[in-house]
């Protein structure tokens, strides 16, 4: 597979074609934004991190029958994927309310929901990705309603998965985001799971001392988000305890265990 040229750069990731006009290469990169990009940062070797992770996650949303774009990671940085009409939505769900949705809505910060929420967001830097009803992505066509009715009940499916597969490694899934495309599957038009899922787009929190595993570190200066995501990586058993990153100062697996008896 013959990597091409650059055909869009974002905030955080590269899209390279490639001589195969359905697959591309997805870079991860080490800088770091926030608040649609006024805060920005190098943080040497996240993006190996989040290609890591990614990959992870979204190599067993597979094996459960998640459909996604990831064909294979190729290095420490790239990962080969199916082209796809990107939806223009940014879907959050919450299972435990923190972030944007707090200071909205005055809710308590840690306040844990009765039901998984999701939320829609323009995907739009100009206007700073706005928050979104159902109605107005059918009013503006930038999905019918039974291509959301399919999203939704994914998204539902994917947030269980992985609410388990982070309880069993002792951390809470606060939050994310996801985003879907369409493609051609067999000559059938297709809804698949996009782009990726890592500290960068989840809230993560040690499930002991709700220590931050993810991009809030940046987001509110909290340090040490490479040793929070080295921790997230080797709990899911991507990288081996005697890794060359410095020791983080959190909770060990251990004394969660202990905490559980
Ligand atoms: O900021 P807010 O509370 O709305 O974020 C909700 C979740 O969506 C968080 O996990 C955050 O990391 C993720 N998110 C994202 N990309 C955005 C906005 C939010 O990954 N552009």
């Amino acid at each position: 597979m013959k990597k091409g040229k650059k055909l869009y750069e974002g905030k955080a990731k590269i899209i390279y074609s490639t001589s195969d006009k359905n697959l591309i290469i997805q870079y991860f990169k080490d800088d770091a934004t926030a608040f649609n990009n006024e805060k920005r940062t190098i943080i040497e070797g996240k993006g190996v991190l989040n290609n890591r992770i990614s990959e992870h996650i979204l190599t067993n949303l597979s094996q459960i029958g998640i459909e996604n774009h990831l064909v294979k990671r190729l290095n420490m940085r790239e990962q080969l994927i199916k082209f796809v009409e990107i939806i223009p939505i940014e879907f959050v769900i919450r299972n435990v309310a923190t972030g944007s949705l707090t200071k909205r809505l005055g809710i308590e910060d840690g306040t844990v929901l009765k039901e998984p929420l999701i939320e829609y967001c323009l995907k739009d830097d100009k206007l700073g990705d706005p928050l979104i009803s159902e109605d107005h992505i059918y009013a503006f066509e930038w999905a019918n309603k039974k291509e959301i009715e399919k999203i939704k009940k994914t998204i539902f499916r994917i947030n269980d998965f992985m609410i388990g597969m982070f309880r069993g490694v002792g951390i809470k899934l606060i939050d994310f985001k996801l985003e879907f495309g369409r493609t051609k599957i067999d000559g059938r038009k297709e809804i698949i799971l996009a782009d990726e899922i890592s500290p960068d787009t989840c809230r993560l929190w040690d499930s002991a001392t709700d220590k931050k595993l993810d991009k809030d570190r940046f987001r509110k200066d909290l340090g040490d988000l490479l040793p929070a995501y080295t921790e997230v990586a080797k709990r899911l058993g991507i990288l081996h305890e005697q890794s060359n990153v410095s020791a983080v100062n959190v909770t060990k697996l251990s004394s969660i265990k202990k905490k559980r008896k």
